[in-house]
């Protein structure tokens, strides 16, 4: 029925309607399965930033170019454009303005407005495709109908019209395939679009503790490219499953997985988080929250002046006394604690919350989960930031720091390369070649 790569297996699964398996041994890094996208938008956040058919950011003096019927899409070039037009857009151009304005288009709610515009691109690009749709010609058509739906029935938002106009029942059942199947399309760790890649959302399931991710292409003048990384090495047998939310919602993430996807997490992760019950509050005393980000650390064990390696973790580890460290708010907390102090030049701050943070991320996720490696590549900058302009610190401190600055920048690259490009190729790989370059000079 659909093609999967030769080293993948679809069999059944207890619970879910079926699991993928490795056939053979995948290595950690390699790319194990690509799709490229059936329908994407660009978030309302990105339109014209961004061309609405590939993502790319214009480079250099360059400028993207207006869609002259609609003047509500841009595009890189005429290739670009000639693409969109061939696959949806010509079907859209004329109507899309009344519908943006439309009353009962401007009363929904923005999820819903995206949707209604996913919804659109794809019912438009189905309307140009031969029905029956023959696996030949258009396999992911047939696995996208095939998917299982969302486990509530509700209504889909209105759509742009289309010519000719498509069975309301197949506006149905494409709607009802939508919260539980879509993914968000991301550019380090920024959620820049919504895509449909139906054979992905057929093959797999979720983790809370993944053994691979999906990242985003930018690089073909046609469609965005997903593809599915292994973060380990997997062994054959082994499901591939991808997270389908951040695994760090310790407090939310079982019941929106239950309500939006139809399952209960039985997941290792989940299991203990059920045990524990409600998180308790964390301390509203400062000393005492900072003794707690001490055994949070000690836990953790990472020490940036001497690891070669990161140390593993499971959430499993946690002690009672830093189970309130699990909360949702604390993590966003420190992240902005660490962000600001890092802006604005409190690099003592900066450098013990972002440890802090680090040892969370190594608590909560999975190794070599690309937030770390994120993560290390913000620590390394805060370190050359700190030794650059020397503010308010001492001379053994310093040189601590540039004890440090290696660790944290060959960690980065560590899980960066795992993960390799995304988007349009020039993103964090680069930035830190170019710190290692300039690592002598400090
Ligand atoms: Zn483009
Ligand atoms: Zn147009
Ligand atoms: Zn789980």
């Amino acid at each position: 029925m659909m093609k999967i790569p030769e080293w993948l297996d679809l069999v059944p699964h207890a619970t879910a309607r079926d699991k993928c398996i490795a056939k053979t041994s995948l290595n950690e890094g390699s790319c194990i399965f690509t799709e490229p996208a059936f329908t994407t938008i660009l978030l309302p956040s990105e339109k014209g930033q961004r061309c609405d058919n590939c993502f790319r950011l214009p480079s250099g003096k360059v400028r993207l170019q207006r869609c002259t019927g609609c003047g509500s899409y841009w595009y890189c070039d005429t290739q670009c454009q000639a693409f969109q037009w061939r696959a949806h857009h010509k079907r859209i151009c004329k109507g899309y303005n009344t519908h943006l304005s439309s009353p009962e288009y401007q009363a929904l709610p923005v999820h819903e407005k995206n949707d209604s515009i996913l919804l659109t691109h794809t019912l438009a690009k189905l309307s140009l495709l031969t029905i029956p749709y023959s696996v030949e010609d258009s396999p992911s058509a047939t696995v996208l109908l095939s998917l299982l739906p969302h486990p509530q029935d509700s209504v889909p938002p209105p759509v742009c019209p289309i010519k000719p106009t498509p069975q309301p029942q197949l506006l149905k059942r494409l709607y009802a395939r939508f919260g539980n199947n879509n993914f968000a399309i991301h550019s380090r760790l920024t959620t820049v679009g919504h895509g449909v890649f139906p054979v992905a959302s057929r093959l797999f399931n979720h983790s809370c503790v993944p053994n691979a991710v999906a990242k985003y292409v930018f690089s073909s003048s046609q469609s965005i490219v997903m593809e599915v990384v292994a973060l380990r090495d997997i062994s054959p047998e082994e499901e591939v499953c991808l997270p389908y939310l951040d695994p760090a919602l310790h407090e939310s993430r079982r019941q929106i997985l239950e309500i939006s996807y139809g399952f209960k997490c039985q997941c290792p992760s989940c299991l203990f988080l059920q045990a524990i019950g409600p998180l308790p509050e964390l301390p509203i005393d400062q000393t005492e929250l900072s003794f707690l980000e001490k055994s949070l650390r000690d836990l953790v064990g990472f020490v940036p002046d001497l690891a070669h390696t990161l140390p593993e973790r499971l959430i499993e580890d946690t002690p009672p006394s830093l189970y309130c460290m699990l909360r949702e708010g604390y993590m966003a907390g420190l992240s902005e604690t660490f962000s600001k102090a890092s802006h604005e030049g409190q690099y003592d701050v900066a450098l013990e919350s972002g440890v802090t943070l680090l040892s969370l991320y190594l608590l909560v996720y999975p190794p070599n989960y690309p937030q770390t490696g994120m993560h290390l590549l913000e620590l390394a900058k805060t370190a050359w930031n700190a030794i650059i302009t020397a503010r308010g610190l001492t001379g053994d401190e310093i040189q601590m720091l540039k004890q440090q600055l290696p660790v944290f920048l060959s960690l980065a690259r560590h899980i960066l390369t795992i993960l390799g490009p995304e988007d349009d190729g020039v993103g964090p790989l680069q930035e830190i070649q170019t710190l290692q370059q300039l690592l002598p000079d400090i």
